[in-house]
């Protein structure tokens, strides 16, 4: 059996082709980073305009790669099982365009279609890393528009411990990075520059850090940088952009790794996972290890290639859908605020 999945929620369409092993035949991500950059943020009519325009070479190219993958040109949608779709949560304007390319490679072939969450797909990426994982684990969830630490009870059951009640992790790299000029995404080049930085150099609130919930905030230190920045330009002093990235940087990650610690004792998991766009941050990554290390806790991050937006995580969700007969019919429609478990099934994903 194989799985194609398709992936329009914001600026990058992506499918992926994987077996029922969960083995990844192919996968394709083409990005319309380049032009949001000059505004600092993914402009959604933008989005949704190049989704159109890449969506049909994109399946080709993913057929062409899977048939290359199993030694010939390329696959038909004869060789397929299902077709598993990305229907939120995200920009609206960007998922119909997804949604409407999978319903259309349906209608037309007879192959069935099932719904993927997109949060529940940057979750499954840790499978690629981890494939005997197992709940009941805690998941922290970060990237550009959610920031949130879950009590994976069972597959498909999800307890939300708490998320942000303002911005969310990746958007707040974003903004930083968009108030110091450096374009967007913000994350891969400030974690570049914070390597350089000394994370004591300036103090910036951790807000919540003992608020004893989890529950996060982000505007307060988005707008503490953007003070900051502001004041050395005033009084003619010159920046030192890696001690700033840095400081930023360990605010975030100091109060992203203390919640997640009492989230662990709480729960009284021995598993800790992360997933989302900011799973990619090195430091993020070895503070986890170093801390949860200590405790005996095993730490899982997915792989770097399927950190950000990608097909073959939402492969993963649609094929677990797809062995336990979960599928959506003709009529589906693109939710952009589905909460995390919408769409989800509880069979055991496979991935080897
Ligand atoms: P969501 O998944 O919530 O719908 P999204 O799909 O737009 O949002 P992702 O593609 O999962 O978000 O992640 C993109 C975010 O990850 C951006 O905000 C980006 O700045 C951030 N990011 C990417 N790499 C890094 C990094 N090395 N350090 C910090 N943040 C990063
Ligand atoms: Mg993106
Ligand atoms: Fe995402």
């Amino acid at each position: 059996d194989l799985v194609l999945s398709i992936e329009s929620s914001c600026d990058e369409t992506a499918m992926a082709v994987i077996d029922s092993h969960g083995e990844i035949c192919a996968n394709v991500v083409a990005t319309s980073i380049d032009f949001h950059a000059r505004f600092g943020g993914v402009v959604p009519e933008i989005a949704s305009r190049k989704h159109v325009e890449a969506i049909v070479g994109v399946f080709e190219e993913v057929m062409a790669q899977a048939g290359r993958h199993f030694g010939c040109d390329t696959l038909t949608p004869a060789d397929l099982s299902c077709v598993g779709v990305t229907a939120g949560p995200g920009l609206v304007g960007a998922l119909v365009v997804g949604v409407a390319f999978a319903k259309g490679l349906c209608a037309a072939t007879g192959l069935p279609l099932t719904a993927v969450n997109h949060l529940e797909g940057h979750l499954l990426a840790n499978l690629f890393e981890t494939p005997d994982l197992k709940p009941p684990f805690v998941a922290s969830l970060v990237s550009g528009g959610n920031t949130m630490l879950v009590h994976v009870r069972d597959w498909g059951d999800y307890q939300v411990l708490g998320a942000t009640i303002d911005d969310a992790v990746g958007e707040a790299f974003d903004k930083v990075a968009k108030a110091l000029g450096l374009g967007y995404p913000g994350g891969p080049v400030i974690s570049k520059l914070a390597a350089k930085g000394k994370k004591k150099a300036i103090h910036f609130p951790r807000a919540m850090m003992h608020s004893h919930d989890y529950r996060f905030s982000l505007s307060g230190l988005k707008t503490a940088v953007i003070t900051y920045i502001e004041g050395e330009n005033k009084a003619g002093r010159p920046i030192n952009l890696p001690d700033l990235a840095a400081s930023f940087e360990a605010a975030v990650i100091d109060v992203q790794v203390s919640k997640a610690i009492a989230a662990v004792d709480e729960t009284g998991v021995s598993d800790f996972c992360v997933g989302g766009g900011v799973a990619a941050n090195p430091q993020l990554r070895a503070e986890y290890r170093k801390k949860f290390g200590r405790r005996g806790v095993r730490v899982t991050v997915p792989p770097m290639v399927v950190c950000g937006d990608n097909g073959a995580m939402i492969a993963v969700a649609a094929l677990r859908n797809y062995r336990a007969g979960k599928f959506a019919d003709l009529s589906l429609d693109a939710n952009p605020n589905a909460k995390l478990g919408c769409w989800s099934s509880n069979e055991k994903p496979v991935v080897s």
